[in-house]
């Protein structure tokens, strides 16, 4: 087998409502390039990043004359071949390298008739457990969606629940002062008894504020306690609060495993099949955990339907997954897969069982969203619409108001 084409569409898909997190907001929909990779028997592996729009499409479609000719089972070769570690100083393709190696992880898994999950081992678990992922949101244009209170906060949280099932909670904070989202993350804990909590500011509190907000939140069921100030230095410092810690930003390569099995700072590693270039890099970072008794889960940086397969066939195949996965997958309103999104029951989602990662364009679909994208453009991930001409410090002193509807 041998990939003779590249593809790149960008598409962007509504969410429910508009998404606030430390740096800025999901400004109501998502941007993702898809990305098809063609062989010459025919068959298209399928791949997904986020962000970037043009720029993605371009940057995807420039590995073109690398990935000609290539055999998409020589993975390994691959990741040399686009994403060597020095040249990727330069080339910064880390991010790309984890499209492609979806895509060729598809074709395999197609070409031998196998799911991407045979291919990594073989699955251990058929259905992978989430967390309900909350985050404050400001309102759609007609007034509906607004997350700013706590009661909206809770109120919010137990529909999700009554949905789709979740046992656990994790709360995207950062956004307004840290005692009013203490309020907000205590009254969701008092809210649903017996089910478990993690809080992630996203980096945004000094290491003093941090504490003080750990100190009083020590007596939840929290699973843990995720980037609460920045940096493996700041949070090594709060090793001593007794709450597993955890990270999705600084740990996100190997060497910075290595540096963290040294000089430990945190206790669990969320692992993010596009910041770590690709499923396979996932899958070996979590035997190194292993091995270290560190704490494993899956990140969400924000999917399709595509980029959720990845992660499900992720999950299935880890033996130390000791924590739900986190998932934005549920504030979308449509997905771009044939057969339309995937589906919560209980809180977890079914291993695709297909050949490869077990998905497939909706044609018309991947039409109406690249149509819209081509109305709507991109969005700054790192502004807020709510706030124009703000931006966060980190520590972050610049909150938002509580008491300002949006
Ligand atoms: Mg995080």
């Amino acid at each position: 087998m041998k990939i003779v084409d590249i593809r790149a569409t960008t598409v962007t898909v509504p969410l429910e409502a508009p998404l606030r997190h430390a740096s800025g907001a999901h400004w109501g929909r998502f941007v993702r390039t898809i990305v098809e990779v063609e062989a010459d028997n025919g068959l298209v592996g399928l791949g997904e990043l986020g962000g970037g729009g043009e720029s993605a499409e371009a940057a995807v479609r420039g590995l073109r004359d690398y990935l000609v000719g290539h055999d998409p089972v020589n993975l390994e070769a691959l990741r040399f071949a686009i994403a060597n570690p020095t040249a990727s100083l330069y080339n910064n393709r880390i991010q790309l390298l984890a499209a492609i190696e979806f895509a060729c992880l598809d074709l395999v898994g197609q070409h031998l008739d196998v799911p991407v999950h045979d291919l990594l081992g073989g699955r251990i678990r058929d259905r992978v457990p989430f967390a309900s992922y909350l985050f404050y949101r400001t309102s759609n244009a007609d007034g509906t969606g607004e997350v700013r209170t706590a009661e909206q906060l809770v109120e919010h949280a137990l529909a999700l629940k009554a949905e789709h099932g979740f046992t656990v909670h994790k709360l995207k904070g950062g956004v307004f002062p840290p005692e009013f989202e203490l309020d907000g993350y205590r009254a969701l804990a008092e809210a649903m008894p017996g089910d478990r909590f993690r809080y992630d500011p996203n980096g945004a509190l000094s290491v003093a504020q941090a504490r003080r907000f750990g100190e009083a939140i020590k007596d939840l069921p929290n699973d843990y306690y995720e980037d609460p100030t920045w940096g493996l230095n700041g949070v090594r410092q709060l090793r001593d609060l007794g709450i597993p810690l955890a990270t999705n930003t600084v740990v996100v390569n190997f060497e910075q495993l290595a540096t963290n099995v040294r000089d430990p700072a945190v206790d669990v590693i969320l692992l993010d099949t596009t910041f770590w270039g690709g499923i396979r890099a996932c899958v070996k970072a979590a035997a190194v955990c292993e091995t270290f008794q560190l704490g494993v889960a899956v990140h969400s940086s924000g999917e399709l339907g595509i980029q959720l397969a990845t992660m499900l066939h992720l999950g299935a195949v880890l033996p130390n997954l000791s924590y739900a996965a986190d998932a934005h997958y549920h504030h979308l309103t449509d997905d771009i897969i044939a057969g339309g999104k995937m589906s919560y029951q209980d809180g977890v989602i079914a291993v695709p069982s297909g050949p490869g990662l077990g998905v497939t364009l909706d044609r018309a679909k991947v039409a109406e969203y690249a149509e819209l994208y081509k109305e709507l453009g991109g969005y700054p991930y790192d502004r807020d619409p709510a706030r124009p001409g703000w931006y966060p410090l980190v520590p972050n002193e610049r909150w938002a108001d509580p008491a300002i509807a949006t």
